[in-house]
């Protein structure tokens, strides 16, 4: 008989614990609070388009994430052809940086554009290798955690080093700034990006919206394997019974033996409250901070397009604008990201789409005004991944009763990747648990 699993959450990290459990022959049934399935990475109708709630960008170490895309991809032609755009890892700052990874494995690639690189003086050059090499050496591994400012400022790292290559990096990776951010999980995205195999820094851009990508594959990948996904289901509550869980939600109560909570840690708190043996989890939860993430998207008339789909941008509020033209096919719509906490918060969405307009039109030379702009700002978009923080393990002292979701323990920052690894893990984990458990 298949076993009855609960998922609560229909973003990445508990549709990918749903999907690794149906391959396995399990019957999933997932709620999600939301009408659309995505949590922090989902489509959002507007004007006739499908936007996303975030600009998004995944990296070619991503290997959980893009191999579950991969594998529930339907074959219908509407979605042959990859839905990514591939690059390789290139940073660059109009008149300002220019970067260029190399296709070859790791070190090599890193060094041939680290030398490449201009805008850097030699000894800054020259000393960002020196600094990949020692970590290179140490494995990547620190004896005790820092901040990245901490770590760079003892890896001697130049003014326009820090400013122009690894605080945008740690920024874009972490969503934390550098003075408070961890330097143990950078170099965790360092040594699988920039050491790792030769398409591991790859930048991919997905071409359809988020929600597309992976979520609403996922839930027809689960219906055809009997499994059950309803929106529009908030879980109120878990309580504990003898033979394994009651999940309360609107529109009753249910029973299952198992169940993955694989809601933001925000809302940890909330579903569990009656789970005394969760409260370890709790407690570490309620310790975090959150950073936000702005996307200002600009549509200009469809003309108007940048000299890459990516460019950095530096000296104001935006940090990263994206040609939604060349990726999207949405010609003329720009989305410019600004990670983090910062001035750009204490501004109306009209000034501050207006002040990136100017931003960018001093960027890339004149820009037409926009025919309309949106701002979508995630207040609680990650937790802030500080130095020495602590994270809830997928395992809980409760027996059948796992926790998924970027912010549990793992070697990554809050990302994509981060939820689906949790996912993933505690599919296993139910899996081995529950062959334990049978006759
Ligand atoms: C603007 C923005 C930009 C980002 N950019 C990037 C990027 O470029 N690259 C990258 O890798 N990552 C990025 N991230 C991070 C990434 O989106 C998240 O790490 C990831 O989506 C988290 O997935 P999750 O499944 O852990 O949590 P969530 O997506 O938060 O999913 C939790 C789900 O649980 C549901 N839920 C909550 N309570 C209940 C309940 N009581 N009952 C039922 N359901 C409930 C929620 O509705 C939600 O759908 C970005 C995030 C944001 C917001």
């Amino acid at each position: 008989m298949e076993r009855q699993v609960a998922v609560i959450g229909g973003g990445y990290a508990g549709l990918a614990a749903a999907v690794t459990l149906a391959r396995h022959g399990m019957a999933v049934t997932v709620f999600e609070a939301a009408r659309r399935l995505g949590g922090r990475a989902r489509g959002v109708d507007h004007r006739g388009l499908v936007l996303d709630n975030g600009q998004h960008l995944l990296l070619g170490a991503y290997r959980q994430t893009l191999g579950l895309i991969d594998l529930v991809a339907p074959e219908d032609a509407a979605c042959r052809g990859s839905p990514y755009l591939r690059l390789p890892l290139g940073l660059e700052v109009p008149g300002q940086f220019r970067l260029k990874i190399w296709p070859l494995p790791g070190p090599l690639g890193l060094a041939l554009g680290l030398l490449a690189a201009g805008g850097l003086s030699l000894g800054d050059r020259v000393r960002a290798l020196g600094f990949m090499a020692q970590m290179r050496r140490r494995k990547f591994s620190l004896a005790a955690d820092m901040s990245v400012a901490a770590l760079l400022a003892a890896q001697r790292q130049g003014e326009r080093a820090r400013r122009l290559l690894w605080q945008p990096l740690c920024l874009a990776a972490l969503n934390t700034p550098p003075e408070a951010a961890s330097a143990q999980v950078f170099l965790n995205v360092l040594r699988d990006t920039l050491n790792g195999r030769h398409d591991a820094s790859d930048m991919i851009l997905p071409r359809i919206d988020l929600g597309r990508l992976f979520p609403e594959r996922a839930a027809r990948y689960l219906e055809r394997r009997g499994g059950c996904v309803r929106t529009s289901a908030a879980v109120r509550a878990v309580l504990s019974h003898p033979a394994g869980f009651e999940i309360a939600a609107d529109a009753g109560s249910e029973r299952f033996p198992q169940v993955v909570c694989a809601v933001a840690p925000q809302h940890l708190a909330r579903v569990v409250a009656h789970l005394p043996e969760l409260s370890g989890a709790v407690e570490m939860v309620r310790g975090f901070e959150y950073e936000p993430i702005y996307t200002v998207y600009l549509q200009y008339p469809e003309h108007v397009g940048l000299a890459s789909p990516i460019l950095g941008l530096t000296g104001g509020i935006g940090q990263w604008v994206f040609d939604r033209g060349r990726v999207n096919q949405t010609p003329g719509l720009l989305a410019v990201v600004i990670s983090a906490r910062g001035a750009h918060q204490a501004l109306s969405r009209e000034a501050l789409a207006q002040r990136v307009h100017e931003e960018l039109a001093a960027a890339v030379g004149g820009l037409p005004p926009p025919r309309w702009q949106m701002v979508i700002a995630e207040k609680r978009s990650t937790f802030s991944c500080r130095a020495g923080i602590r994270r809830p393990g997928q395992l809980t002292p409760l027996r059948g009763f796992y926790l998924a979701g970027d912010y549990t323990a793992g070697d990554y920052p809050a990302t994509l990747e981060a939820a689906v690894q949790s996912g993933v893990k505690c599919a296993h984990h139910l899996l081995t648990q529950d062959r334990g458990d049978q006759p």
